[in-house]
């Protein structure tokens, strides 16, 4: 079988086009199949962290990004505006711990950057092109010789077959289901329906420009670009600035009173202000400024047994299959690195075991054994960041007096002052939490798997 595969990708998503670039780059020929008839990521704002800004450097997309915001600090309230915690040189020290930047940016900037460079190495997108069919034993790959690198006999490796609404039909030696929380690939997959389960939590999404704003102290706060949060008893908000400190981004966290099957819809100005009500005036005066408002149901999944069909030509990730609370803003970042490690994994020059498609079952259990462990850890760690983040007044005593005891001391809290392995409750800033999550380089992580020596 060639080297050179025919890949297809379901969903021009951030995970979708993250591989799409890196299995590009690998050699192979990449085709992205869009449901949606022109890009316009829905949503907001997106935080990037040093673990997918430093993929994006590399692939020459971060370039690209319109006026991204490096938050120059991180700080914590409580509900009523008391400062729990707060880091000073938070984006420099990002940039110096991890090498690469921490920044704010808007989702559409961030796709069309995406899929600009993805075009510039030869990937076709092909938009308004849902899938509805998947055939993982579709057809026999004629190369195929029968004889494994081993000289012995081995089973003849299976195409997939893909077909879209419009009944268009594609032939590939890989699908990547790159089809996000909802994924159809999933559920074909699976042989059955699949839905994502409530989290019991909703998001309210609200950007707001700059000029909207008539309060002059909020309008410099968003000029000034800052990561803030507001935390209190069974909800959370955070605010950030995006394209320079034109937009803000707020994303308020609270239960969860969308109907049962209502994944989102428009928000009501007056029911969102009086939840928060008695909150930090900074914040309510900021509410008062919102025109309008959506409602996004936020949703997970348990853990899947496995992310590949047992015949190595279709592999699930992104959200499809390591859906996450937004709380950690990893879901976009750790899709980001999937992408990376896949593309990798596939190319003889960075995986030296692969080199021609007969390999592709040990680069994909590779891809898995890589990604897996961490797609779900850092899932698990959302909750945690839950817990620590809605306590109640009666609940926090213990939360808030960590806090207080490395307030105005985060320089000694970033060397390690808390002991080895000891975490802070914000994971924003926590040096345990943040080395895991931002400090993972996922070129380095594919090296050392094929054999590259110690990390
Ligand atoms: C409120 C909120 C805030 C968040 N903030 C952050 C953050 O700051 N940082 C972060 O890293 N993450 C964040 N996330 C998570 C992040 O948005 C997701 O994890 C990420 O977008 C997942 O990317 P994906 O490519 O897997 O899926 P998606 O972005 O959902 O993309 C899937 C794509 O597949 C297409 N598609 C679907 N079905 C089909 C089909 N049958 N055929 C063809 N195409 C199809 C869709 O149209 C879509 O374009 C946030 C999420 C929420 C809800």
């Amino acid at each position: 079988m060639a080297t050179k595969l025919t890949i297809i990708i379901v969903g021009a998503g951030l995970s979708g086009l993250s591989a799409s670039i890196q299995c590009a780059l690998s050699g192979h020929e990449v085709i992205v199949l869009e449901a949606a008839k022109e890009l316009a990521e829905i949503g907001a704002g997106l935080q990037l962290t040093p673990n997918a800004t430093r993929l994006l450097t590399s692939w020459g997309v971060y370039d690209l990004l319109p006026d991204p915001c490096e938050p120059s600090t991180c700080t914590v309230y409580d509900y009523t505006g008391r400062t729990l915690a707060h880091e000073t040189r938070f984006g420099a020290n990002c940039r110096r711990k991890y090498g690469a930047p921490f920044a704010d940016v808007h989702r559409v900037d961030l796709q069309q950057a995406l899929v600009r460079r993805a075009r510039e190495v030869g990937v076709r997108v092909v938009l308004g092109a849902r899938v509805v069919g998947l055939d993982l034993d579709g057809c026999v790959d004629e190369d195929d010789s029968g004889q494994g690198n081993d000289g012995k006999k081995k089973e003849k490796r299976k195409c997939a077959q893909i077909t879209t609404l419009t009944n268009s039909t594609y032939t590939a030696d890989l699908v990547v289901a790159a089809d996000g929380l909802w994924s159809t690939c999933r559920s074909i997959f699976l042989g059955h329906i699949d839905p994502p389960l409530p989290t019991g939590d909703l998001a309210y999404r609200i950007v707001l420009r700059a000029d909207q704003i008539v309060d002059e102290d909020l309008r410099d706060m968003v000029r000034t670009p800052g990561l803030r949060f507001w935390i209190g008893e069974d909800a959370h908000v955070v605010a950030y600035s995006l394209r320079g400190g034109d937009l803000l981004n707020v994303v308020l966290l609270v239960p969860d009173d969308l109907g049962e099957g209502v994944s989102k819809g428009v928000g009501d100005l007056g029911e969102m202000r009086k939840r928060f009500e008695g909150w930090d005036g900074v914040l309510t005066r900021l509410l008062h400024q919102v025109p309008t408002v959506t409602k996004w149901k936020l949703m997970h999944r348990p853990p899947l047994p496995t992310w590949l069909s047992r015949s190595s030509n279709l592999v699930l990730i992104g959200d499809a299959c390591h859906p996450m609370l937004p709380y950690l803003a990893q879901g976009a970042n750790s899709s980001i690195e999937d992408g990376a490690v896949l593309g990798l994994l596939l190319s003889p020059s960075s995986n030296p075991g692969f080199r021609s498609g007969d390999d592709l079952p040990d680069a994909l259990a590779l891809f898995e054994r890589l990604r897996k462990e961490r797609g779900e850890r850092i899932a698990r760690e959302t909750w945690g960041q839950r817990r620590d983040f809605h306590l109640g007044d009666a609940e926090r005593g213990e939360r808030d007096s960590v806090f207080a005891a490395w307030l105005g001391r985060s320089e000694e809290l970033e060397n390690g002052g808390l002991g080895r392995g000891v975490g802070f409750p914000s994971r924003w800033t926590c040096p345990v939490a943040q080395r895991w999550l931002f400090g993972y380089d996922a070129v380095e992580e594919v090296r050392v798997a094929v054999g590259g020596g110690e990390k």
